[in-house]
């Protein structure tokens, strides 16, 4: 083992990315362990909260190459690294690595932290929690975020919204970054169950905060935002692994 450990709690895929803008892609999830928030309404309370530490497995770059090439059949295809928040974690020689064979990397984080290997990877997913997290909102933070991507990487924001007040907050942080994409997707109120096997998912709250969102936005003529529902919820649910 080589370099600083990393907090893993699940490698799975390959599957397809189920939001924002990578959709439909197919990906590698590398979902690190540990968060520095607490939304209200998080779904993966299994990378954050810290009744499944246990679950959770240290594990050096180099183990978590291995199980990626093992998934991907040594596909060099698009690695996710998701959480919890990654930013955490130490993830610099992972993105090395991988990249010596091709893979891509993409991140998704809230913004709240920046990292100077966030330059390494290809896509930057960025989303600020909105007031229906219960989080607070650290503008500096997502400015030195967006700042830590390297000329290489792409960034997009990526925005939860519930409510009014959710999509008032997007629209706000949007405008001052109006050469960055921007992905709005209805929240998901569904908390996952403790066994994680049987989620029900509200797909008719769902699909009502989609169209609302639909014409919230075309009302207000902001035709730059893509608006996308979380593909994985509709299909699998809460369901890990997938
Ligand atoms: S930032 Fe993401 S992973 Fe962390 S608590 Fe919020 S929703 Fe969950």
């Amino acid at each position: 083992m080589s370099g600083e450990t990393l907090r893993i709690s699940e490698i799975f895929g390959p599957t397809i990315q189920g939001e924002g803008a990578l959709i439909g892609m197919a990906t590698v999830f590398v979902r690190t362990g540990g968060c520095d928030f607490r939304c209200s309404w998080c779904d993966t309370l299994h990378a954050v909260d810290s009744a499944y530490r246990d679950t959770w497995t240290p594990m050096s770059a180099d183990a978590v190459m291995d199980e990626v090439r093992r998934l991907s059949g040594g596909a060099p295809l698009m690695v996710t690294v998701s959480g919890g928040n990654p930013a955490i974690q130490p993830l610099g020689r992972l993105i090395e690595l991988g990249k010596r064979e091709g893979y891509r990397f993409a991140l998704e984080t809230q913004g709240s932290l920046s990292r100077d290997w966030f330059a390494g990877f290809d896509v930057l997913s960025l989303s600020p929690k909105p007031p229906s997290s219960g989080m607070a909102f650290d503008r500096k933070a997502l400015a030195d975020a967006v700042a830590a991507a390297g000329p290489n990487t792409a960034i997009a924001l990526k925005f939860v919204v519930f409510d009014e007040a959710d999509y008032g907050f997007a629209r706000e942080v949007a405008r001052a970054y109006p050469h960055l994409p921007v992905y709005l997707q209805p929240g998901n109120h569904t908390p996952p169950p403790a066994d994680q096997e049987d989620a029900v998912i509200d797909i008719p709250g769902i699909m009502a905060r989609l169209r609302w969102l639909i014409d919230r936005a075309a009302n207000d003529r902001w035709f730059e935002a893509s608006i996308l529902p979380q593909l994985h919820t509709l299909i699998w649910g809460n369901l890990r692994g997938v």
